[in-house]
């Protein structure tokens, strides 16, 4: 919380200290259309604006400045803009460094139709609630051929009735009983803060007994100590096609890390794509809210690029910090402006050379126009 007295008035004005990392590519464009939507719904944001990526690289010698760490670890929210994963510089991604620091179990990606997006469907309204720490992506890998590859493939052989390849490479699934009942239960939640009817829990329990099976066992019992909230679960090659014939059938759908990638760009497909698709990762003490896209480095600097997936992510921010009246008004600004179709980017007019297009910055004032 930060306390701001203002000149003309004598009353005192609570305002909660949000980070804004501002990224690089298109980020600070994004990053700064979003910051002036939120601002006119008069949330009450006191934004403490940090970098990361690329451009301070050269500056500070590291695209993660202590400085963004520290501003993210003691005010608890962040909004950030998309940040370039550098190639070859030994560093690993920002975005999975940032999500393992606060340890941001939940991935969180709503799917919405939006009148006026240009989409097969129209009446999509998802919530993909995607594990974020185990799985697959725990990164636990082995090279093929290297020692301790052949150990374990020969450790393995020994102690199962199947055997694997010398030649094999091999990646390690865990999934925990505390991991998946955390995220399941933040589903359950999360079904609840928002009037969400039913929670879908997604594996392959019937190959993997011992890490999917866990996971629906988990889910179960979990599902036993939440039972005002619909629950079923459903085999992660069924659910695929089902989203794609019944979506409307689907409410909260939580999975295991790699079903959750998979199944989340599935869903951002279904409501027009990346443009589109706002996201969220969320911890115990922490929350880092996000655009599903990237950098686009190709439009840097064009003020041509679409701000609706980082300012429908700015609107999940204002739910989770209770601020529904806000989070309603920028919600309904960004619905007007997409249906009228005239004051969009280009990526959202019918033909993609349309000279009608507006830039980033003049969607994000017909946004404002609207409230
Ligand atoms: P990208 O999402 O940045 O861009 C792919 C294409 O999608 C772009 O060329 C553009 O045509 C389109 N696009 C993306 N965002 C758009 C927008 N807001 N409006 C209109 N069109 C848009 O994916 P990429 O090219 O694979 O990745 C570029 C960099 O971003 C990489 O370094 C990658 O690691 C990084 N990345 C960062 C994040 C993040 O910060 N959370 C997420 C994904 C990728």
């Amino acid at each position: 919380m930060f306390f701001r007295q203002t000149a003309q008035r004598s009353e005192v004005i609570v305002l909660q200290r949000v980070t804004l990392i501002r990224g690089d590519g298109i980020g600070p464009e994004i990053a700064e259309a979003t910051r002036r939507c939120v601002d006119a719904t008069g949330a009450k944001i006191d934004w403490d604006i940090q970098e990361a990526g690329v451009d301070v690289m050269a500056e500070k010698g590291t695209p993660l400045p202590d400085e963004t760490v520290a501003s993210v670890a003691a005010n608890k929210i962040a909004l950030k803009a998309p940040i370039t994963t550098p190639v070859g510089t030994g560093f690993r991604s920002i975005n999975v460094h940032l999500r393992q620091h606060f340890d941001l179990y939940a991935c969180l990606r709503p799917c919405k139709s939006y009148e006026g997006v240009r989409s097969k469907y129209d009446n999509i309204d998802l919530v993909i609630v995607r594990e974020n720490t185990e799985d697959l992506y725990a990164g636990i890998e082995y090279q093929k051929g290297e020692p301790d590859t052949l150990e374990l493939i020969d450790w393995l052989n020994a102690h199962s009735k199947r055997k694997i390849t010398k030649s094999s490479g091999i990646s390690i699934k865990p999934i925990s009983v505390e991991g998946t009942d955390r995220i399941v239960q933040f589903a359950f939640d999360y079904a609840r803060a928002n009037g969400r009817k039913k929670v879908t829990s997604v594996h392959k329990a019937n190959i993997m007994k011992h890490t999917d099976g866990l996971w629906l066992d988990v889910s179960r019992e979990v599902a036993k100590r939440n039972p005002d909230i619909e629950f079923e679960d459903r085999i992660v090659d069924n659910m695929c096609m089902q989203l794609v014939q019944k979506p409307e059938l689907y409410d909260v759908i939580v999975l295991p890390n790699l079903y959750g990638d998979i199944l989340s760009d599935l869903c951002a497909g279904l409501v027009g794509g990346l443009g589109m698709a706002p996201g969220a990762n969320i911890g115990k003490d922490h929350a880092v809210f996000e655009a599903t896209h990237g950098s686009a480095p190709k439009y840097k600097g064009q003020n041509k690029v679409n701000p609706v997936a980082l300012i429908l992510s700015s609107m999940l921010m204002l739910r989770h910090m209770e601020m529904r009246e806000e989070a309603d008004k920028l919600e309904k600004a960004v619905a007007a402006v997409i249906a009228e179709g005239k004051d969009v980017t280009y990526d959202m007019k019918p033909n993609r050379d349309d000279p009608t297009a507006v830039g980033t910055s003049e969607m994000a004032d017909a946004i404002i126009a609207k409230m």
